[in-house]
């Protein structure tokens, strides 16, 4: 099948983004295209207008501050694989891009693509939500931060306004002593995921965030200890994750509730082992 017909705009800034999806109620944005593309050839999405973001300086930076790491929306996961952006995660953000699809997709697929679309099998929506990442969205009326689950209100699902780009990823900076670990339950490598686990513990700091994702809507928050909040032991007891997920609704299907428990003991392995 191929795409209705449409017009294409590659406009240069984000202002002229953002006044081309406001002219254009019927405009989508396209980015790496590895999602779109396939859903615009099944034509599950006839939109008027492209907006084409990835000629847009801005939003391929790269802004380092003494605590955190700003990426541009249009960063590629191979950007990011190959280590050519400053590293809030001692190597752990390398490491997840690796394991997303394979080479060809990561060249084109880009970090904001995959937290815009809010497919809760993505890795980077369980991994960014465990480093305590935020969007920056603008639109007509300026700018906004959101932490990513007050971004993504469920699968596919995010608070994106018509008007609105998602134009970076604030990454807080790890503490020297921080470790994070990462585990992906697939079938056969570079596939989305049947379970996510991520944990990262960042003990200067007395964080624990623990998320299971590739379940059924938002990631599932097990943990989030900090400093108004602490007592987060480390590592964390098994027993008690097994029960938060049964609360978060995992505990009906003995299945999903088995390999999300395994995918968060494996990342707990991992991230004692980095
Ligand atoms: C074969 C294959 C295997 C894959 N395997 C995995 C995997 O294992 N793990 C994984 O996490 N992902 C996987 N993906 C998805 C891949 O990571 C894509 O990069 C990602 O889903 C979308 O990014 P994109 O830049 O291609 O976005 P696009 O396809 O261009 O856009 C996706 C959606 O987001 C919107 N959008 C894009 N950018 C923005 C923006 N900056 N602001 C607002 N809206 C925006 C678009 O309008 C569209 O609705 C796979 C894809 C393929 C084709």
């Amino acid at each position: 099948m191929k795409p209705v017909a449409f017009d294409y705009e590659r406009p240069r800034t984000i202002g002229e983004a953002v006044r081309l999806l406001s002219e254009s109620p019927d405009a989508k944005i396209i980015s790496g295209g590895q999602t779109l593309g396939p859903m615009l050839n099944l034509r599950l999405v006839q939109p008027a207008l492209l907006v084409d973001i990835t000629r847009i300086p801005e939003l391929t930076r790269i802004e380092e501050t003494d605590d955190a790491v700003i990426l541009g929306a249009c960063v590629t996961h191979a950007a990011i694989e190959d280590k050519r952006i400053a590293d809030p995660s001692h190597g752990f953000l390398a490491e997840v891009a690796r394991g997303i699809a394979y080479r060809a997709v990561r060249t084109r697929g880009t970090v904001g693509g995959s937290l815009a679309h809010a497919d809760p099998a993505a890795d980077w929506l369980s991994c960014l939500i465990a480093l305590g990442a935020e969007v920056l969205l603008t639109g007509l009326s300026g700018q906004r931060r959101l932490t990513l689950t007050e971004f993504v209100r469920g699968a596919l699902d995010t608070q994106l306004e018509p008007d609105e780009i998602l134009d970076g990823i604030h990454i807080p900076k790890l503490s020297k002593r921080a470790r994070a670990g990462f585990a992906k339950i697939c079938r056969k490598s570079g596939e989305f995921a049947d379970a996510i686990g991520v944990v990262v513990h960042d003990a200067d700091r007395r964080a624990l965030h623990l998320v299971a994702g590739a379940v059924q809507g938002q990631p599932i928050v097990i943990a989030a200890g900090n400093e108004r909040t602490p007592g987060a032991s480390w590592p964390p007891p098994l027993e008690s994750l097994r029960e938060k997920l049964e609360q978060a609704g995992l505990g009906g299907d003995a299945y999903e509730l088995n390999i999300h428990m395994a995918a968060l003991e494996r990342a707990i392995r991992n991230a004692q082992a980095s």
